[in-house]
């Protein structure tokens, strides 16, 4: 059985450059506080725990005064930092530079509309770059994610419409055609569709399409908590259904390997190359007792 690990795989730039911030501050002083877990991802997370990572959550601001705290990569709303600053806390923003942009963006029409144009956020409620990204419009953002969440939009009135940078192209179309078709009924065109998908997570698709197809067999490691791991495993299950999502070696099956001849390990843009490292020996040693 050859078992290959997906060269394309492994942590997206925002999430290395969170945990290389980490990682340094963590050689200098064996301590770092973080605001919420740094990644979605259990094994990486209790890595960094056994290094002196603590996770920690706003409810703790009045307990660690002037202490440092990382803002991890999904980026906080303005209240974060100013709650932080009030709280004498040293921010360490290793918020990512792709979700700042849009951050920024989204402020800028929310500013210059005087709120007049409603902002539109396609994405998961209560995640933590979906929080963000709602403060920038002091929370009057809509957030949807199912079809019937476009009733809390008034369609007679101007709308921008951004994405989460991890959904999928094809459900964000999707919603946007059906908000469009909405607006035309109401006699409103005034409809600025806006994709801020990131690059890193849908740049991704066409190579993991590829990857599946390349291989019989796909084990993805990834973690439930991980928007992009459901996203990317379900474009691996699209082409190749026999495509199996494990959190790690334990959760390997020997069953599923029987008569395959090609494994292809992959994970998230959360999922740690040493991780998908562990997952492909315990193939290997699964397939020589086969
Ligand atoms: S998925 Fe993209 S936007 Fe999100 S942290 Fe990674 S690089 Fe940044």
């Amino acid at each position: 059985m050859k078992v290959t690990i997906d060269p394309d795989a492994g942590f997206c730039f925002g999430v290395e450059r969170a945990i290389a911030t980490a990682e340094a501050e963590l050689g200098k002083n064996n301590s770092l506080l973080c605001l919420g877990e740094i990644v979605h991802n259990t094994a990486e997370l209790d890595r960094l725990t056994a290094k002196g990572l603590k996770i920690v959550s706003q409810e703790d601001f009045s307990s660690i005064v002037g202490e440092k705290v990382m803002f991890r990569a999904h980026g906080e709303p303005p209240e974060t930092y100013e709650k932080a600053r009030a709280a004498g806390i040293e921010i360490i923003d290793a918020s990512c530079p792709i979700v700042l942009r849009l951050q920024q963006k989204i402020n800028s029409i929310y500013l210059e509309s005087k709120g007049e144009v409603q902002i539109v956020i396609f994405g998961k409620p209560g995640h933590p770059e979906v929080i963000g990204l709602q403060g920038q419009a002091r929370n009057s953002a809509i957030v949807v994610h199912k079809p019937e969440d476009i009733t809390a939009i008034n369609f007679t009135r101007p709308v921008q419409v951004f994405c989460q940078t991890t959904m999928s192209h094809e459900s964000y179309d999707a919603i946007c055609l059906l908000i469009q078709k909405a607006m035309k009924s109401a006699g409103n065109t005034d409809l600025t569709v806006n994709k801020s998908f990131c690059r890193q997570v849908s740049g991704r698709t066409l190579t993991l399409k590829e990857f599946a197809l390349a291989n019989d067999l796909i084990v993805f490691a990834s973690d439930k908590k991980s928007s992009n791991g459901e996203f990317l495993f379900n474009v691996c299950r699209s082409v190749n259904p026999t495509s199996y999502f494990v959190h790690g070696p334990s959760e390997l099956d020997p069953a599923w390997f029987e008569n395959v001849e090609s494994v292809g390990v992959t994970g998230a843009t959360s999922t740690p190359g040493w991780l998908m490292e562990e997952v492909a020996d315990s193939i290997e040693n699964i397939a020589q007792q086969l």
